[in-house]
């Protein structure tokens, strides 16, 4: 393993593995590892607060300096208050958006049916709430005994594989998608190169579109493939926010013009 690959790890150890992208780091903790290797300062991590912050000084020897503030208050141990999401069912219209939005799969429900979450494995990531269009989520605190710093890794390991089985699951998923994406599309490859060279984490494939790829369009159909893409693009974004029937069947539609297009 190369000595850059053992830092970003080593880094990557100590975040709190909430994949929450306050740091800035859309896609979560291992982007931000990856970018503070490379320069980047390393006091962005808004859950892990002053002590993450301070260890990650300490691993780099780089000056300590104050962590990004929370919204929420600090707790005795420094970190920022936890928080818990609550779905308030009797409003849930079980439209399932909460479930991809979730990373750490924390949520449970299918199609038309009212959703729970799983408050153990809950984060507090607050990533559920924007998508949910009748804003039917709620946070509230986490009341639990603070963690010890064993309990910290225990729970960081256990997050970052539920991240990584989400992250397979939504590649697996990406070809074939016939709903709104809700997540921006996770940097996979990264992912994946980084779980290949590590013993600790499942490994993720990325799944190549081989039909598409294969695939020699002429002029007209290229530019065809580009006006529905753009259509796509913009209902799924306008279905992430609210739902609508009408959009979904013409999202539908276009989604099958697009596999036929493609030779699907
Ligand atoms: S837990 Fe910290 S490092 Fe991970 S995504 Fe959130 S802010 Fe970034
Ligand atoms: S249930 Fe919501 S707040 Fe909890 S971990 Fe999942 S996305 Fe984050
Ligand atoms: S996004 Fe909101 S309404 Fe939709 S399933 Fe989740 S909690 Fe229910």
């Amino acid at each position: 393993m190369n000595s850059q690959i053992i830092l970003i790890q080593k880094i990557d150890a100590l975040l709190p593995q909430t994949q929450c992208g306050l740091c800035g780091h859309r896609d979560g903790c291992l982007p931000y590892a990856k970018s503070i290797a490379e320069g980047e300062e390393a006091n962005k991590c808004v859950p892990g607060g002053q002590p993450v912050a301070d260890a990650l000084a300490n691993l780099l020897q780089r000056t300590q300096l104050p962590a990004v503030e929370s919204v929420w208050p600090v707790q005795q141990d420094g970190r920022p208050q936890r928080m818990k999401a609550v779905i308030r069912e009797d409003e849930c219209i079980g439209c399932t958006k909460c479930i991809s939005a979730c990373p750490v799969d924390a949520i449970i429900g299918s199609g038309k049916l009212m959703h729970s979450i799983l408050t153990d494995l809950c984060t507090g990531c607050e990533l559920c709430i924007p998508p949910c269009p009748v804003d039917c989520i709620d946070l509230i605190e986490d009341t639990q005994n603070l963690l010890t710093d064993a309990d910290h890794v225990i729970e960081q390991n256990d997050l970052r594989t539920r991240y990584y089985a989400h992250i397979q699951r939504e590649e697996k998923q990406r070809i074939n998608r016939k709903g709104p994406v809700v997540r921006a599309e996770i940097d996979t490859t990264l992912f994946a190169q980084f779980a290949n060279q590590t013993n600790n984490t499942s490994k993720i494939e990325v799944i190549e579109n081989t039909q598409q790829k294969n695939l020699v369009y002429d002029a007209q159909t290229t530019i065809e493939l580009a006006k529905i893409r753009t259509q796509i693009k913009k209902l799924e974004k306008q279905l992430s926010v609210r739902e609508d029937a009408k959009k979904q069947a013409l999202l539908a539609t276009l989604n099958q013009q697009l596999n036929t297009l493609q030779g699907g």
